[in-house]
C-alpha cells in the first residue's frame, strides 16, 4: 500500500514541522548541560570520575542530545497537538517525564489528524464517517449498519449487506471524487 519512498517524504515533512524556536531550544539545552556536565560540575567535585574517559565522554554527550531532543519534541508536539485537537500544552508537559514514557505516551495515544471537509471546510477526524455539520461522506460504510467497509469489501464484514446495492454506493461515493 505505502511505498518507502512515501514514508520518506511523509517523514521529512513532518520534520518541518518543528518549530525555529524549538531547534534554538535544543542547542541552548544541549550547551547548558555539557557545560554543566564539564565545567560547572567538575570544579565542585572532590574526586575524579573512575570511568574510562571514552565512556564518560560517551555518557555526558548523551544527556545533552537527551536534553535537546526533548525540546525538539516539545516543538514538535506544540505543533501536531493542535491539529488533532489535543491539548499541546499538557503534551509538552508530559514530555519531560523521565525515560521517555512521555513522549511514548503521545505517540501511542494521539488521535488523528483532523481534516476538512471536502463540502464545507468544517473539521473533521480521521474516524468520522460523515461530516458533522454537512453529513458529507467522508469515509467509506455501510449503508445499514454505518461501520467502515474498505473499498475492495463486496459485502459488509459486520452485517452481511451487499454494500452495492447502497444509493449511492458508499465505497465508491467516498473515493470518487
Ligand atoms: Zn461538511
Ligand atoms: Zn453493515
Amino acid at each position: 500500500m505505502s511505498n518507502p519512498r512515501q514514508d520518506e517524504s511523509r517523514f521529512s515533512d513532518e520534520l518541518r514541522l518543528i518549530p525555529r524556536w524549538s531547534i534554538v531550544a535544543a542547542v541552548v539545552a544541549f550547551a547548558l548541560v555539557e557545560y554543566y556536565f564539564w565545567i560547572a560540575l567538575p570544579a565542585h567535585a572532590h574526586h575524579a570520575s573512575r570511568l574510562p574517559f571514552a565512556l564518560h565522554f560517551y555518557l555526558l554527550l548523551s544527556w545533552g542530545i537527551l536534553a535537546a531532543l526533548s525540546m525538539l519534541v516539545m516543538g514538535y508536539i506544540s505543533i501536531d497537538a493542535p491539529r488533532r485537537g489535543m491539548s499541546a500544552r499538557l503534551w509538552m508537559v508530559c514530555v519531560l517525564i523521565p525515560g521517555g514514557v512521555g513522549v511514548a505516551l503521545y505517540f501511542l495515544l494521539r488521535t488523528p489528524i483532523l481534516s476538512s471537509c471536502p463540502s464545507c471546510g468544517a473539521y473533521i477526524a480521521g474516524d468520522y464517517h460523515y461530516c458533522p455539520q454537512c453529513a458529507y461522506q467522508v469515509a467509506a460504510c455501510c449503508g445499514i449498519c454505518h461501520k467502515t467497509a474498505r473499498i475492495t469489501d463486496i459485502y459488509c464484514v459486520h452485517c452481511g449487506h451487499e454494500l452495492a446495492k447502497d444509493h449511492p454506493p458508499a465505497r465508491l461515493h467516498a473515493f470518487g471524487n
